[in-house]
């Protein structure tokens, strides 16, 4: 916990500067004096989650026609809980398809106002979950009443899965293949359209990442990951080792210590040499990573400490994979370690930009606002209204870009994790689309938020709201009601 505090408080130094500048140039020029685009294309967005809305949004403002292809009955992606994932596990890991990563109990990890759409801000509503870090069903309400605003559902066809993208012959339009039930049928059917472009934007975090624990195969208990999480119920009574300490592994420790024997959290950050009894808790315990699992089913850590346990949840971070089963090589692009590759500014791959592209790639960063100045550039590029470079000019960039994170020892997978480079890489596309980037106070409210997560994972959410960030909420607030006071 030191380290990492020390770690975060070094970044927050330089991104205060990066705030201050930010702060300055703020404001966001009102998008009604946007000139009217010059080419109007038929646009295949994959996806309806917050990526795929907003991109919708977006491209429709500037005069194209998207069609939206989401695989299940609704809108929201991610924040669509499913509540019937098999909590009590299988011996076996569970690497699910599912879209819902999410617990019952799973609230933001960030404060709602950064969290929220840069144009449609993320208010507490009369009737639903008012906290600042509210829970999962309000952030798929907020996403719900964002399609209901901007008139999208229309544009959406559910249980539509798309299969296969691939180039036609002219080189300048994709055929789409897509999967959808018969009517009144249960068969599926499958049929093709031919599409201007494709934006793809079906989410990466639906493939679980597992730790490799040496020995795990002939330990006897059993493993899942916290994507298959919901309840704690059915940790009762049980020694349960949770791997990883991010966001999800303290939440679901916490959560499950309320009825669990024990809780032993696995921790790479861990600088102790011997395990530790967690402050304010009876049966959790901290240790350094785990080192082996054992046929007796006991669990050894690298600080010697052992437990005999009957779980091992796999919370490691939410480092997931990028999957497009769908797109042929025509695409252009692979993927590999984690990189999607070659991609201009991770959105266009250069020989087939602007017609293809992918919004959302981005980790460690604020996502719906990033989502939509991606979905901005994409659709002002399709319309012939922002220009990119020339197919060499963006391969040079993205060889640039891999030399550069190279040189600093970066393995490939940490490609397209933005963390120090969210603000730049956000104000370069702000440019881009000759509009303002995310607010200064989000980007501060985002640090802090940053910050007490480490400091204070158990309670930072409920502690938030304690005054050190009023002058935050009143800037937020006062660009919330001018926004709402826009046509
Ligand atoms: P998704 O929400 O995954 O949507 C992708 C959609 O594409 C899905 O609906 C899927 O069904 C559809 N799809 C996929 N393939 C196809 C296909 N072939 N054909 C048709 N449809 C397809 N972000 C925050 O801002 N704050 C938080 O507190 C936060 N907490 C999180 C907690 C967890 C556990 C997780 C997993 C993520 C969290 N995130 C959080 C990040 C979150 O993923 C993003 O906020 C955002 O919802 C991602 O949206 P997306 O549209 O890119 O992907």
């Amino acid at each position: 916990q030191k380290l990492c505090r020390k770690q975060t408080q070094k970044h927050r130094r330089g991104r205060r500067h990066r705030f201050l500048r930010a702060a300055a140039s703020s404001r966001r020029p009102d998008r009604s004096d946007t000139p009217m685009p010059s080419r109007s294309l038929r646009v295949a967005v994959i996806g309806a989650g917050a990526a795929g809305l907003v991109a919708a949004r977006e491209l429709r403002r500037e005069g194209h026609a998207p069609v939206v292809f989401e695989r299940t009955d609704g809108v929201g992606g991610t924040w669509v809980y499913e509540a019937d994932a098999d909590a009590s596990a299988s011996p076996e890991p569970l690497v699910t398809q599912r879209r819902s990563n999410l617990d019952a109990s799973l609230r933001t990890n960030l404060p709602r106002e950064c969290m929220g759409f840069l144009d449609f801000p993320f208010v507490a509503g009369p009737d639903g979950d008012t906290r600042r870090f509210p829970g999962h069903a309000e952030v798929l309400r907020y996403l719900q009443s964002f399609a209901r605003r901007f008139d999208l559902d229309g544009l959406v066809r559910l249980e539509t899965e798309v299969v296969r993208v691939s180039r036609e012959t002219s080189g300048t339009s994709w055929r789409v293949r897509y999967s959808r039930k018969a009517s009144g049928s249960e068969k599926r059917e499958t049929d093709e359209e031919v599409f201007d472009a494709v934006v793809i934007c079906n989410g990466h975090y639906s493939q679980p990442h597992f730790a490799d624990v040496a020995g795990v195969d002939a330990w006897p208990g059993k493993q899942l990951h916290s994507t298959s999480y919901r309840v704690p119920e059915p940790f009762h009574g049980q020694v349960v080792v949770v791997i990883g300490c991010g966001p999800s592994g303290t939440d679901i420790s916490r959560d499950i210590a309320g009825v669990a024997k024990e809780v032993h959290l696995a921790s790479r950050w861990s600088l102790s040499a011997t395990s530790e009894k967690l402050p304010g808790h009876a049966n959790m315990w901290f240790h350094s990573e785990i080192d082996r699992a054992q046929e007796d089913g006991s669990v050894v850590f690298h600080d010697g400490s052992r437990v005999k346990a009957d779980v091992i949840m796999h919370c490691t971070g939410y480092i997931y994979k990028y999957n497009f089963p769908f797109l042929t090589n025509d695409a252009t692009v692979s993927v590999d370690d984690n990189c999607v590759d070659p991609l201009y500014k991770h959105v266009f791959p250069p020989q087939v930009a602007p017609r293809l592209s992918f919004i959302g790639l981005p980790l460690k960063v604020v996502p719906f606002p990033l989502f939509e100045l991606q979905s901005h550039w994409v659709a002002g590029v399709l319309s012939g209204r922002f220009k990119l470079p020339s197919k060499d000019e963006m391969v040079r960039d993205v060889t640039a870009f891999h030399s550069r994170l190279a040189a600093r020892g970066w393995p490939r997978r940490y490609t397209h994790r933005l963390r120090d480079r969210e603000f730049e890489n956000e104000d370069w596309l702000a440019e881009q689309c000759r509009r303002g980037g995310p607010e200064g106070w989000r980007r501060e409210m985002f640090d802090a938020a940053m910050q007490v997560m480490v400091e204070r994972p158990e309670n930072y959410r409920d502690e938030w709201d304690g005054g050190d960030y009023d002058h935050l909420l009143a800037q937020a607030n006062r660009d919330f009601a001018a926004h709402c006071q826009r046509p």
